[in-house]
């Protein structure tokens, strides 16, 4: 092949490609990373929306980012700064109040007691249950699924690991193993919780993203995830601002990636991974740049990796197939405002902090919320008085994101379809913006008429502009059936593919979306494992 050759080349420079790219060059591999826009971090990245005012555009709080990946990176040397959500959670409620989950469980109880002290006394012990089977679940997140397809002796050995981590276990972790697969977000609220409004508490935020109404069971899921651990300091149920908006993740892994002599471009479209004899070669880019490399990552999604940059011939049907099958499609949208005023959020206490004032959330009820994802599933986009939508006001806590006088205030928008049943995202983009702001406007009167800016993004934009194929932020929904050894597809949890050299890194692979930068922690780990194993055969 003529032109360039490199050790190794990460097509895609999210958060998770450049981690990949950032370990493998670490390690000494001459590694580059190719990423299609003019900027990179992919969904974890801070834009300019209006002159001298940027937003968090996609991601927007960092809950999960691994410790591991913070520690080997040493991301705060390179200019990560996080800081607490305090609260970490607060629902706008109907009839003008607030209701705040805080980092300290005194205060959370004393304000869930207003609406029913027993209700504050089961908080408690469903925070206490959660927070024990997260910390059970969390080693898994940067380890190897099991391989089910291990031949008779290995297969022995990987049941004997797997078995390791289920030898401690307490009766109280299976209970709640059960129930996490088994059970709903919905009822497990139900069966604990009487008031309407530590109900809405429980339900914000722990849906996003999820292809499934709160009733439908595996959707309890979101509640485990946001107690890992998190922040600098490691704590349980961390929520975080990043200071510089998400894109300061993505430029401090770049920095950390580039002190060991990474190359990223940007503008650089892969257009397909080569290969010859199921070995992969490297990649050819959209210009007609050939680019060679000893191994290829692809930090872009599944069904774009192996749909369109890698030759069907170089897979088995059964492996494409399973691909074509994974659950994508939405079911998500996201609406970035710039504001000449603050939100004035009713019910927001006199005095509140800036901390206070820079989150709400507007969920609607369970049975709303249900039937707003029917609604999804049906195409429609939900009435604006259903809509469940989560605002953060970045700039309360950050004043670098906008200058004085200016706000910055991005929208998330859970159960919005990918495929519309009538009319196209083109035509209906602004109707979704009109009905968000109506819905926001019933909480923070003043926030429609302060709108100076709106960025629209609905499913068919992040699929666009983002590179997310079915708008799915998180490269596949993260349901049971699309999680650990069956993630991306079953047979193929390990990050090496059915091309040879060909790795997948991204938020496809385990253990799944949001910015954890895990699965290129763990993606750059096999290839380096791989690397050394082939060279100790040689030897
Ligand atoms: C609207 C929205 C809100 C979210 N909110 C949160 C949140 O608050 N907290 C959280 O933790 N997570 C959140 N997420 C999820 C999280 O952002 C993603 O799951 C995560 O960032 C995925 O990272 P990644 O590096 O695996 O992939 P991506 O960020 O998708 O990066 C893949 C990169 O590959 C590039 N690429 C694709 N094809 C090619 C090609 N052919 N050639 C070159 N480059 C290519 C893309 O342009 C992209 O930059 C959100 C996501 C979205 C979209």
């Amino acid at each position: 092949m003529a032109g360039e050759r490199w050790d190794a080349i990460v097509v895609g420079g999210g958060h998770n490609g450049l981690t990949a790219g950032a370990l493998l060059a670490k390690a000494g591999l001459a590694t580059l990373v190719l990423e299609r826009r003019d900027v990179i971090g992919g969904s974890c990245v801070t834009e300019e929306i209006a002159p001298g005012c940027r937003a968090s555009t996609t991601s927007y709080i960092a809950s999960m980012l691994r410790p591991e990946v913070i520690r080997t990176l040493d991301l705060g040397n390179h200019g990560l700064r996080m800081v607490p959500c305090e609260p970490a959670v607060q629902v706008a409620l109907e009839g003008g109040e607030v209701l705040a989950n805080w980092t300290d469980p005194a205060r959370t109880r004393a304000e869930i007691a207003r609406y029913s002290p027993r209700d504050a006394r089961a908080f408690d012990e469903a925070t206490a249950e959660l927070r024990q089977l997260s910390a059970r679940l969390q080693p898994m997140l940067t380890e190897l699924p099991p391989d089910t397809r291990a031949g008779r002796l290995r297969g022995a050995a990987e049941l004997a690991r797997v078995g390791g981590r289920l030898r401690g276990l307490r009766g109280s972790d299976i209970e709640g193993l059960t129930r996490l697969v088994s059970s709903s977000l919905g009822g497990f609220i139900d069966a604990r919780f009487t008031s309407p409004q530590v109900k809405a508490l429980l339900l914000a935020n722990n849906l996003y993203g999820k292809h499934g109404g709160p009733y439908q069971p595996g959707t309890l899921i979101g509640l485990v995830f946001h107690m890992l651990t998190g922040g600098d300091d490691d704590e349980q149920g961390f929520f975080g601002h990043v200071i510089g908006g998400m894109g300061a993740i993505s430029d401090a892994i770049a920095a950390a990636g580039r002190g060991h002599g990474l190359q990223i471009r940007t503008g650089a479209e892969v257009a397909a991974i080569t290969a010859a004899g199921g070995r992969a070669t490297g990649v050819a880019l959209a210009d007609g740049t050939e680019l060679g490399a000893g191994v290829v990552l692809s930090g872009a999604d599944p069904k774009r990796t192996f749909g369109q940059l890698v030759d069907k011939t170089d897979l088995p049907e059964d492996f494409r197939d399973a691909v074509a099958a994974i659950k994508m499609d939405g079911p998500c949208a996201k609406v970035n405002l710039v504001l000449d005023a603050e939100p004035e959020v009713l019910g927001m206490p006199r005095g509140a902090s800036p901390g206070q004032r820079a989150l709400f959330t507007l969920p609607p009820s369970l049975d709303v919320a249900d039937r707003c994802y029917d609604r999804s599933k049906r195409g429609e986009i939900a009435d604006a008085d259903e809509l469940f939508v989560d605002c953060v006001v970045a700039s309360a806590v950050d004043d670098s994101l906008a200058p004085s006088g200016r706000h910055v205030m991005t929208c998330f928008v859970q159960y919005v379809p990918y495929r519309l049943a009538e009319g196209t995202w083109d035509a209906r983009r602004d109707e979704l913006g009109d009905k968000v702001l109506a819905r926001i406007g019933r909480f923070a009167p003043n926030v429609p008429s302060a709108v100076l800016a709106r960025q629209v993004l609905t499913p068919l934009d992040l699929e666009r502009t983002y590179g997310l194929t079915e708008g799915n932020i998180f490269h596949g929904d993260i349901r049971f059936d699309q999680l650990f050894h069956m993630r991306p597809v079953p047979g193929w949890a390990r990050y090496a593919t059915p091309v040879r050299g060909l790795y997948l890194c991204g938020a496809g692979a385990h253990p799944g979306g949001g910015v954890t930068g895990a699965p290129g922690y763990n993606a750059a780990r096999q290839v380096l494992r791989h690397l050394r194993s082939a060279r100790w055969r040689r030897r």
